[in-house]
């Protein structure tokens, strides 16, 4: 039987205890406050965006919106981020991506000041991960561990296999695994022979927004599975990167979609924040 890794209830947890620490930061007379920024008109970050705005409120943590339309110039969305790096009653950033093709999104990431950065993708940031002296992290990743801390299946000694290599996901995701004593696998798009490699995994982790790609034929038997992708099929059904139906005949553990990574996602975003807003009062 496996056992179906309840992301949207271990989120829940959380943001029950984060409201508790925003209340406390209020009564020491700091407002935590993250700012989220939103370029144009992609209908799925619309979404995103409003999911973390609402968790943010259910909180307590005060959010700075501001929509700009999808013809922003570089040279105007930079200077937005100089207004909120220099904003002191702003504590985190958050520009959501994808960008409109103009823009480019490293410079973006690069320009807010690591000390803001909600998503914890600041270059800098992922030097202080990759050298285990981790300041603000990435969010899918760490929400990645902390479920499977809750979970307490161990990583120490583990093989890990991560499928996808993104900056956002695969390689900081490495990086947290390598400082947890796992062995460490990153496959990708020209790895060869996917399945052998996948299959050697206690812990395998998906992330290639490839609908279902992975079924039964890539898990070895007991494995734990972590289902990162979020797909929309045309149908409009939201599915994984995994084919649950089919992980489920071998898997020990699985993440759910919806319900699994997601939720945890925004919850470390929610604490990142109230951490960034606790360091800029020390
Ligand atoms: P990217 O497109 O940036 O990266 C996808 C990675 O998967 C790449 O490294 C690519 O390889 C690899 N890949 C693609 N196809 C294959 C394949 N057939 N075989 C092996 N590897 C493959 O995606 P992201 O990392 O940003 O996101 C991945 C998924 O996770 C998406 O579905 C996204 O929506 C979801 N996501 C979910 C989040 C959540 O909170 N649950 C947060 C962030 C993302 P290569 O590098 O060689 O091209």
């Amino acid at each position: 039987m496996t056992v179906m890794i309840d992301g949207r209830g271990t989120a829940e947890k959380i943001r029950s205890q984060l409201k508790g620490k925003t209340e406390k930061l209020k009564q020491q007379g700091l407002e935590p406050c993250l700012a989220v920024v939103l370029v144009g008109d992609d209908p799925a970050s619309h979404v995103y965006v409003r999911n973390k705005k609402r968790a943010a409120e259910k909180i307590g943590i005060k959010t700075k919106d501001i929509t700009l339309p999808a013809n922003t110039t570089q040279a105007e969305l930079l200077q937005l981020i100089d207004e909120l790096n220099g904003d002191v009653t702003v504590h985190a950033i958050l520009v959501q991506m994808p960008l409109p093709a103009q823009l480019d999104e490293n410079a973006v990431i690069e320009r807010i000041d690591p000390k803001k950065d909600a998503d914890g993708l600041h270059p800098e940031n992922l030097g202080h991960l990759f050298m285990d002296q981790p300041k603000a992290l990435p969010c899918t990743p760490r929400g990645i561990m902390v479920l499977l801390e809750e979970y307490q299946i161990p990583v120490a000694g583990k093989n890990v296999v991560i499928i996808g290599r993104s900056n956002l996901v695969g390689r900081p995701l490495a990086a947290l695994m390598i400082n947890a004593d796992a062995t460490v696998t990153v496959a990708h798009s020209k790895t060869k022979d996917l399945q052998r490699v996948a299959s050697q995994a206690d812990i395998l982790v998906v992330a290639t927004g490839r609908a279902e790609m992975v079924d039964e034929t890539y898990i070895k038997e007991g494995a734990t599975v972590i289902d990162v992708g979020i797909n929309r099929l045309a149908n409009g059904k939201l599915v994984g990167d995994v084919k649950q139906a089919s992980a489920v005949t071998k898997a020990a553990y699985l993440t759910p979609v919806p319900g699994g990574v997601g939720p945890m996602t925004i919850a470390m975003l929610m604490q990142q924040t109230l951490e960034l807003a606790e360091k800029s009062n020390s």
